[in-house]
């Protein structure tokens, strides 16, 4: 029966003397496998490398026919070798030949050898290729020749991914890890991303993985464990994490993983192999991601991200990185990957370097999104599979028209792309061209086109896109990207920047809308709501904590200080409510003049429709106003009983079919019989199809994402408006419904309008 010889340290010890000479790589690899085989007392001791096209090629051997080098060749799937790396598991077999998969290659002579240890070469729980060693005698090898063999392939797969191997690929062969992926996933904001990935948590790259003293790395185990705890403690006992909820559960595992005797022990073996304390997490997390990477158990996954945390964590804690290092030289034309993000970490990167985001989770009315829309960069989302599957610095496509990603393209893609990205610099062109002429239809109907906005950010883009003014500036975003409440006189001086960029341009602020899925990590509702679309939110949270309105309110009236002041109300379901938010405006007016504060010229109150209950409210809703702007996002929601985060539902019914036109109509016609100004901010108002919909019904001021400014602008000034109202009117009076989205096509195609 074999043993080691001198055992796994001396064996690394051997290794990193192998990385330090000035070898050629296969003359390196040549001496490693001979090494192992030595060390392990193994007659045989082989690589496989996994290249592009799913073979596994044989790179070099000690033992087998040398001529087989490169090559003997196996499918993923195929052999044992093929097995062990489909899998991501270890085979130890005493007789490999009796094995089921087992297959025989003649080229290599090993038919005369009966045990067999393969185990996956693994970086970030991607398979990179298969080490393996064989003997004739029959036997089982140990626990610890196994733990050794794994820890050797982690110094390959560093080798294999520090781009060490590449040249020994044949000419037109590349090796798994450049291999081009694309994913499929959801379409969340439009646009065209060409740029390198920036891993939004970089795996921490451990370069440093053999230990001179194992006492040592075992002492920084321990503390950095110890500090992980604490601060895991530390974070459990803040007061912003409620008791209960998502966030504290997670905690709660974190805590539990933590404390995890099986992780340690596995770190701790790690080790006494002979590896840094770093590289034995990365060893330890690597594995366990290989092994669970093919549970499709959705629970099982969420705690494998978990894991993956605390392992950055820790390694974060060894190394001592923070992620501000990491984030100091971005490429400057980055694409964030990420699994999920907030929208405040999103504001942390550098606008001018970002070209996109992609989003393993998420979802399209998700915080991030709503900024990463307002920032006008292209967004997919549910984009499964892509954080494993990346690297930083890969070049990468995102196409967020259609949701796609490709990861480390070919050229032929690459090159579509850069076409597409060329046509739509074309259009922008056209665009901007369009950016200071009036919205006036073709039959001489003015459109007044304004922006959503929420952010600093936005600003420019008032200018950039030629909107008339900002229909619906969010303030909850201030409030959603910040750590504590935005104090007064914060709140005060994001009013007054936006107030001075908009240079005499109109600006409608809306009151908070905070509530259902708007969360603020430090405000938590105590009680959890079944269905907090229709909970405790918007308007309804505000009057009942008028101090918070309050001050929001005065510090829109202070901003606006001379100057004309909008403010709207969110989610009004009563007419009664708008009287109540008066009520405290008038107030804080009189509060201000007494004060001999200046005051805004001129104050006008608005109401958003988006409970259906206000349509049979409409009269005294315009008698209650000084402005009405339909909030189609959840407007449509409500009408339908559709939730609008739901990708199951969300898109199941047409905002622009004959039911919710004819309710959007109605409230337009009730609007102009009192004379009431009318607006729409939803999402329906930026695309150029729906933005017709809208001009045939009636509406004549909408507000959209800057970006869209420009599309449905080239689409205003090609529409005869008379002609489609027309059109319209005799399509939702028909009794037999008509598909108003082809109806729209079809004209646009006739009458050369772009869409
Ligand atoms: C809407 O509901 O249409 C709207 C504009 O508000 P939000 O998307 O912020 O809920
Ligand atoms: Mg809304």
């Amino acid at each position: 029966m074999s043993d080691f010889a001198v055992g796994p340290r001396v064996l690394l010890k051997r290794l990193r003397e192998f990385m330090a000479e000035p070898l050629e790589p296969q003359d390196r690899l040549d001496h490693i496998v001979r090494e192992i085989a030595r060390n392990m007392v193994a007659e045989v001791c082989s690589l496989y490398v996994l290249r592009a096209d799913g073979v596994l090629e044989l790179y070099a051997t000690e033992g087998l026919n040398p001529g087989a080098v490169h090559t003997a060749q196996l499918r993923l799937g195929q052999g044992l070798v093929g097995t062990i790396a489909s899998s991501a598991r270890a085979l130890n077999l005493a007789d490999a030949q009796r094995h089921p998969a087992f297959t025989y290659l003649p080229e290599t002579g090993e038919e005369i050898y009966n045990s067999f240890l393969g185990v996956p070469v693994l970086r970030a729980g991607r398979t990179l290729g298969v080490l393996v060693v064989q003997n004739r005698t029959q036997r089982i090898y140990r626990e610890d020749e196994l733990e050794a063999l794994e820890t050797t392939a982690m110094v390959l797969a560093e080798m294999i991914a520090s781009g060490n191997l590449a040249n020994l690929a044949r000419p037109g062969i590349e090796l798994d890890l450049r291999r081009p992926a694309s994913f499929e996933g959801a379409c969340f904001s439009e646009g065209v991303g060409l740029g390198h990935v920036v891993l939004h948590e970089p795996r921490i790259v451990v370069t440093n993985l053999f230990a001179e003293d194992t006492a040592a790395e075992i002492r920084r185990l321990e503390t950095a464990l110890g500090s992980l705890r604490l601060s895991i403690d530390d974070m459990l006992s803040r007061s912003e994490v409620a008791s209960e909820g998502e966030h504290r559960a997670v905690l709660e595992a974190y805590r539990m993983f933590a404390h995890d005797r099986g992780w340690v022990r596995r770190l701790e073996e790690a080790i006494h192999n002979g590896l840094t304390a770093e590289a034995a997490v990365e060893k330890v997390q690597s594995d366990m991601r290989a092994r669970m990477m093919h549970v499709s158990d959705p629970y099982i996954r969420e705690r494998l991200n978990d894991f993956d945390d605390l392992a950055n964590r820790l390694l974060r804690q060894l190394m001592g990185r923070s992620p501000e290092d990491a984030a100091a030289d971005h490429p400057r034309d980055a694409i964030i990957v990420a699994r999920s993000m907030g929208a405040a970490e999103l504001l942390d990167y550098p606008r001018e370097k970002l070209r996109g985001l992609v989003l393993e989770d998420g979802a399209v009315t998700s915080h991030v999104v709503i900024v990463a829309r307002a920032m006008g960069i292209p967004v997919a989302g549910q984009v499964k599979g892509v954080v494993s599957m990346a690297e930083n610095g890969d070049p990468i496509i995102l196409d967020g028209d259609e949701g796609t990603v490709h990861l480390r393209p070919q050229a032929e893609i690459e090159a579509a792309y850069a076409e597409k990205v060329r046509f739509r610099a074309r259009r922008q062109e056209l665009y901007r061209s369009l950016r200071d002429q009036p919205a006036v239809s073709k039959d001489g109907v003015r459109f007044e086109l304004l922006m959503n906005g929420g952010l600093l950010v936005d600003l420019p883009q008032l200018e950039d896109s030629g909107a008339a003014g900002i229909g619906l500036f969010r303030t909850e975003l201030q409030f959603m990207v910040a750590a504590t409440f935005p104090r007064a006189e914060e709140q005060e001086r994001l009013y007054r920047q936006v107030i001075e960029a908009a240079r005499g341009k109109p600006v409608t602020f809306r009151s908070l809308d905070i509530g259902g899925d708007k969360v603020l990590p430090y405000f938590s509702n105590a009680t959890v709501e079944e269905n907090p679309a229709l909970g405790w939110r918007a308007i309804r949270l505000t009057l009942d904590r008028p101090g918070l309105f309050r001050t929001q309110i005065r510090a829109m009236l202070k901003a606006a200080g001379g100057k004309a002041l909008k403010i709207m109300l969110p989610m009004v379901t009563d007419v009664e409510e708008i009287r109540a938010a008066r009520e405290l405006i008038n107030r804080e007016v009189r509060h201000l003049s007494k004060f001999a504060h200046l005051l805004p010229t001129s104050l006008k109150l608005g109401a958003m429709v988006e409970v259906p209950a206000l349509l049979w409210q409409l009269p005294e809703l315009m008698r209650a106003v000084d402005f009405i702007s339909v909030g189609s996002n959840d407007l449509f929601q409500f009408v339908m009983a559709a939730d609008r985060g739901n990708a199951l539902v969300a898109e199941r019914f047409d905002p622009i079919s004959v039911p919710f036109l004819r309710v959007l109509r109605q409230i337009v016609q009730a609007a102009e019989a009192g004379h009431t100004p009318v607006t729409l901010c939803g999402e329906l108002a930026g695309r150029p199809v729906t933005a017709m919909a809208l001009c045939g019904i009636g509406f004549r001021s909408i507000s959209m994402a800057p970006a869209a400014i420009g599309p449905v602008k080239a689409m205003i000034t090609e529409l005869d408006v008379d002609k489609l109202s027309r059109v319209m009117d005799d399509a939702l009076a028909q009794p037999n419904r008509t598909d108003i989205r082809s109806l729209l096509g079809a004209f646009a195609e006739t009458h050369t309008i772009p869409l």
